[in-house]
């Protein structure tokens, strides 16, 4: 089938001044946890649609972090039409990718009762390679997936859109790794958690009224803080030698402040909390509780994220799931956080927030011509390919 359809840009929206990825740069490849060896069943509540009220809104939305969509010129934005419109950056990546990739996209429908099909969808816009994919004019509306062999996880927010004052960004990203024992333990969950940074998701852990004051001084919370255990991430000593060296005047910052974490490349920029702009109506004081988090989020890390030391899950060939990692994180309780498999109820409720609620109704600019629109000058090119080497190529899934 081919498509002939349009997309408009949207844009999620990252920190700080360059666009942020979610997800780890190289120490997802280090998460030890254990896990069930298979992924749960899950259902979703009848909230999972609509919220009935202003309450349950302000309850409910406390339990998911998100980016605050806008339009205009504003860099929050999420994806035109609810799709996700991708491309791979080469043909092997594709070949290795894609079938794991519908997979995961699978998990966030839940037998009908997760995002709708009819709705959200990811479409294979261009066929890969570097013109028709990540060099293309319009680069900066399509998500550009590529493939390593070295656990490297990591996904733009949304979809943020061009900024002049960082030129590096020329549009949204997805770094997929199928190495075994890393991130969740479990590969079609790790492409489930990188599809929900790019829906607009942020990590369920690094909302900002979960953690104590030490870590954030506006409406702190009580559950993260305390046991935050820094030494323990794997990176720790090579960064903190570095920055005693290079940046001393760091040193007490980059295990508190995600900003500096993050400007030194630091993995602890992926716990600690986001003091940014989110969305998240945990204002009150008091309101980051134990019962406030998403304990069932697949955007929760398990404790051992990123800590040193070494895992393996069901996909590692021949291994059995152990846990041999520091704990980087605990609550303050003590108890550990879990490995989650599966999005969770919430984590639906928090993109259908996104996508279905909050706009003001403007429409995004930016309306690329894609290669299956008959009207592309592309358009005889991408049927040659797509009968070639890229079947399925636009259609949605
Ligand atoms: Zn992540």
């Amino acid at each position: 089938m081919l498509l002939i359809r349009t997309l408009t840009t949207a844009c999620a929206i990252l920190v700080h001044s360059v666009f942020v990825l979610a997800g780890s740069r190289a120490w997802e490849t280090q998460l030890t946890h254990r896990l069930a060896a298979a992924r749960h069943v899950f259902s979703v509540d009848t909230a999972g649609h609509a919220v009935a009220d202003a309450t349950a809104e302000a309850h409910l939305t406390s339990r998911y972090l998100t980016i605050v969509p806008q339009s205009g010129v504003s860099r929050e934005k999420v994806w035109p039409d609810s799709t996700i419109s991708f491309c791979f950056d080469t043909q092997p990546s594709r070949d290795k990718l894609l079938p794991r990739l519908k997979e995961a996209m699978e998990l966030w429908r839940s037998n009908g009762d997760g995002l709708p099909r009819e709705t959200y969808k990811m479409v294979e816009v261009f066929p890969p390679g570097a013109s028709d994919c990540f060099n293309n004019p319009q680069r900066d509306k399509v998500l550009v997936i590529s493939y390593n062999t070295n656990g490297r996880l990591s996904t733009t927010v949304g979809l943020p859109s061009l900024d002049g004052t960082d030129t590096s960004y020329k549009g949204p990203t997805m770094t997929l790794s199928d190495k075994p024992g890393v991130g969740l333990l479990d590969i079609v969950a790790n492409y489930a958690h990188e599809i929900g940074h790019s829906w607009g998701l942020y990590h369920e852990h690094q909302n900002p009224h979960f953690w104590e004051e030490n870590y954030n001084r506006n409406f702190p919370g009580f559950v993260f803080g305390a046991q935050f255990n820094c030494r323990a991430l794997a990176d720790y000593d090579r960064v903190m030698n570095w920055v005693r060296t290079n940046k001393p005047e760091l040193v007490n910052d980059i295990c508190t402040l995600r900003g500096a974490a993050s400007s030194v490349n630091f993995s602890a920029a992926e716990w600690l909390p986001i003091t940014t702009a989110t969305r998240s109506h945990a204002t009150r004081l008091g309101q980051g509780t134990y019962a406030d988090v998403d304990w069932d989020s697949i955007m929760l890390y398990p404790s051992g994220a990123g800590g040193s030391g070494t895992a393996s899950g069901p996909d590692t060939p021949g291994g059995l799931v152990r846990d041999n990692r520091a704990n980087v994180l605990l609550r303050n309780d003590g108890i550990k956080l879990k490995i989650n498999l599966v999005p969770s109820p919430l984590d639906i409720q928090g993109i259908r927030m996104l996508y279905e609620t909050g706009l003001d109704g403007t429409v995004f600019p930016g309306m690329p011509v894609l290669p299956n629109a008959p009207q592309s000058q592309f358009y005889a090119r991408f049927r040659e390919i797509t009968r070639r080497s890229c079947p399925g190529l636009g259609e949605p899934f």
